[in-house]
């Protein structure tokens, strides 16, 4: 059985929280096959092909 939480959290508690979980960048890269915009290390969701992860240069 799990623990009960004391108290609710307020509307703002859980939007701080949330907040947090939507931060990663994404890693948007343009698929060698059919020239449309992939996330890297995945697969073309319209040709299937692996996509690698492109470098990017620091200035
Ligand atoms: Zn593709």
């Amino acid at each position: 059985m799990g623990g009960v939480p004391p108290f609710r959290h307020s509307r703002s508690k859980v939007r701080r929280r949330r907040s947090q979980l939507g931060l990663e960048k994404k890693n948007i890269t343009v698929c060698p096959n059919c020239k449309g915009p992939v996330l890297s290390h995945r697969t073309c969701p319209t040709c299937k092909t692996l996509v690698k992860k492109m470098r990017t240069k620091k200035s």
